[in-house]
Parts: structure tokens; sequence; C-alpha cells
């Protein structure tokens, strides 16, 4: 008999593997970090003990979501400006915010209130883009949560460098820092085709390729873009960052709205991960991403929540669903995006697309132990069918009780076991105190 750190048992584990297999009365067996063991819970119990057994009967175990594109900081600002076409809400609101406030002890208390946020809903890892990198990557290992962190790199000056030149050294310091660490993988972070030119795309491609780290960009997220991108290089935003030979498995894309049937072929031959961000695109109105082209085609589409000021939370089961509905309506095909699809789209695939598809995204033995528990016995989860469907469809953020991430436990029936939640809200409340005595409203 082998002792085990954690094991975790449940009604249902959806490992998500390959053959996507359910085990019905299952468990995992958690032992320095990783998942050792994952079968039958009383085959389970034949070869393992252990002094922390948590959840059982009414509970769902499956692999921590995955949400692929976010600017987890801007939690700070949300309902500080909305219902506003995207030019105003971005260059009269949020930029001026972003240019009076950013610091990196902003940034750091942001980020630990957007990990709180997103571990109670489930999500243990998630692809930043923002700026004071290694603030959002101290604040994020102090919850205990996983991150790929970009540092934003732009043509103009913002509240952490006047230079391009600027951006690159603060983008690879970082990485230097950073690279190896077990919670934390830097990336490569070039806003997009528009605020970075031709040279500095090639530039973070190199750097990106020096260091074995991916790379996080925006792309054709509105129709201004592509009509811009056009207007300076003849090509569509896909087009044009494949001529700079930017685009591989390594390559995050985030929105991919306004892109053509050519541009989806690309997307699927370079093996590029698409984040949609679909409440972000609705409530921007910037239009509907061709997800269901994107996945006939072979393209790794997941899901992202962007920043909140445009969404307004970190909360990917309800992506889901929306993305799932939306798309059915779209296609005119109730049969799209199914339950299974949408929750690999949310978990492995979310994993792969961020480069860490051998560490995370599915519940097999040797992976790192990223577990969500969450409670059946809810009004809305009885009685139940099909567990894909509702986890999908019905499930909520509040139904999440338990989360582990690389085997720790750092939320514990609702309650983040990692640091003072009490702390993290008061120190929101201070915070935006000041930012609305600041605001011009
Ligand atoms: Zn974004």
């Amino acid at each position: 008999m082998k002792k085990a750190d954690i094991i975790v048992k449940a009604d249902y584990v959806l490992k998500m593997d390959r053959d996507l297999t359910l085990i019905r009365k299952g468990a995992i067996a958690v032992k320095d970090k990783k998942i050792a063991f994952v079968g039958p819970s009383d085959e389970v119990a034949k070869k393992y003990t252990s002094d922390t057994i948590i959840g059982g009967e009414g509970k769902v175990a499956f692999p921590g979501l995955v949400n692929t594109h976010t600017h987890a900081a801007m939690v700070y600002f949300r309902g500080l400006a909305d219902d506003l076409p995207l030019k105003v809400w971005l260059e009269e609101h949020i930029w001026p915010a972003e240019g009076k406030w950013l610091s990196p002890e902003f940034v750091g208390d942001a980020v630990e209130l957007a990990c709180l946020e997103m571990l109670k809903a489930g999500i243990t890892v998630y692809n930043d883009m923002y700026f004071f990198g290694d603030a959002i990557a101290e604040a994020t290992k102090r919850t205990g949560m996983r991150a790929v962190v970009g540092v934003g790199i732009l043509d103009f000056p913002s509240k952490s460098a006047r230079t391009t030149e600027e951006y690159f050294a603060n983008a690879e310091s970082f990485v230097r820092n950073w690279k190896g660490d077990e919670l934390i993988t830097p990336c490569i972070a070039p806003h997009a085709p528009y605020t970075c030119g031709p040279e500095t795309l090639k530039k973070a491609k190199a750097l990106s390729e020096k260091f074995g780290v991916p790379l996080h960009i925006h792309v054709s997220e509105t129709q201004w873009e592509v009509n811009e991108i056009l207007g300076l290089y003849k090509k569509r935003p896909v087009e044009h960052l494949e001529s700079l030979g930017v685009l591989d498995n390594t390559v995050l894309a985030a929105h991919c709205i306004w892109v053509e049937d050519n541009e989806i072929e690309l997307l699927a031959k370079r093996g590029v991960g698409v984040s949609h961000c679909m409440e972000s695109n609705l409530k921007l109105a910037s239009g509907f991403a061709p997800v269901a082209a994107m996945l006939a085609e072979g393209v790794k589409v997941t899901f992202g929540t962007d920043g909140v000021a445009s969404n307004n939370d970190l909360n990917i089961l309800s992506e889901m669903s929306t993305t799932a509905k939306v798309h059915k309506t779209l296609t005119k095909d109730p049969t799209a995006l199914d339950a299974k699809t949408v929750l690999l789209m949310a978990t492995r695939w979310g994993a792969e697309a961020i480069g860490l598809g051998s560490v995370t995204g599915s519940l097999e033995e040797g992976k790192a132990a990223d577990i969500v528990l969450a409670d059946l016995e809810k009004p809305h989860l009885v009685p139940l069918y099909d567990i894909y469907s509702h986890i999908v469809y019905a499930m909520n953020a509040s139904d999440v009780e338990t989360v582990l991430v690389n085997g720790k436990i750092v939320l514990n029936e609702r309650k983040l076991t990692t640091a003072d939640e009490a702390e993290i809200l008061q120190k929101a409340k201070d915070w935006g105190r000041k930012v609305w005595s600041g605001n011009s409203h």
C-alpha cells in the first residue's frame, strides 16, 4: 500500500483524456504535486491510503479550467466604463485610467483579486498579457494559482516603458527571472499587429524562439484592425503575421473574429491556438468569430474571458454555455459545439494552446494535480443524465467547492487557503475609492 498526499473522490471523474474516459465512483491519488493514479474508487483504495481524503458522494471532479486570454489586473477597472463603443471605451476611459494608476503595487493587488475570482470559478491556469510581469507572477504565486504571463510589448509609450527597446528589455529580463518556475511560465506578448510594427513583431518572435517560450497576441478583434492592416501591408492580419514568420504552434492568438477561409486554413496549418472571448466580443459588439468553421478546419479553439472591463467577470463556465448557444444559432445547427467538445476546449485544448499540454488540462497520471471538485447536490443539477451537459449548460461558478493546483488545496470548500480573502477584498475597495475619485466621471 502506497501513501498518497491527497485522495480526491467523486461520483463522476472526468479525465478529459484522448478517450474522454468517464469514471463513475472514481478517485484520484495525488502524490508529490502530481496525479499518481486515477481509477474507480475501490481500485484506488487497494493501492493508496492517505490522511487527506476529500470529496465523495454528490461530487464531480474534472481538470482545472483554462482561461487562455485575459488581462487579470483589469479587475480593478470592472464596471468603471460600460455600454460604450470600443474606441471611446478604450481611448477615453481604459487607457487614461491605466495611465494614471498602473504600478507594480496596483497590479499585484489586483491580480490577487483576479486569482481569487478565477479559483472560485474552477479556473486553475490563465494566460495573461499586461504590464509589470514580476508583480503579476508574484501575486499569482501567492494565491497558489498557475499562469502563463506575458509582458506586453507596444510601439508606443505606456506606464511601463517609454520605447520599444525598453519594452523588449523588460520582456527579456522577465523571461530570465521566471523561466523554469513550477507555476509561472513567462511568454512574449506583442499586443497586436496594429500596435506593433513588422520589425517589432519579428523581434518578438525571435525572442520567443530564443528562450523557447510561447507568444501571445491579439489578432483581428475588429473590422477597423483588418482595414488598417490591409491599408498598410496589403494583407489581412493573419496573412501579415504569416508573412513575418510569426505563426506556429507556440502562438496563442486572441479573438480571430474577422478571419476569412484562407486565414482559418493558415491558423490550422501552423497549429496556432485561438482564444475565443465570446462574452467580451458580445459586450463590445466586436463581431462573431467563426468558431464552428475554425473547429471544422482543425484549429485549436479555446476559451478566454479577456479583461473584465469588457466581460465583466472571469468565469469560463459561463463562457462555455454562452459560446455553445451563440454558435448553434449562428450556424443554424443545434448539434454544433456539443458539450464534450466545449469542455475539451476549456480544459485539455486550452492547456495545449498555451504550451502547457504536458503539464495540465486532463486528469492523467504524471500530469500536475490541477483538479476541480464541484457539488452536484444543487437544484439546477438534479436529476443528472449527462454530466458533460450539466457542466456546460447548467453549472454555476458557485458550485465549485474545492480546487487543487499543483497538488495543493488552494480553495477548500470555497475558502482560499493561501491568502486572506477579507484582506484581498479590502484592498480592492481601497484602490477602487482612489480610482473613482481620480476618474473624470
Ligand atoms: Zn485582450
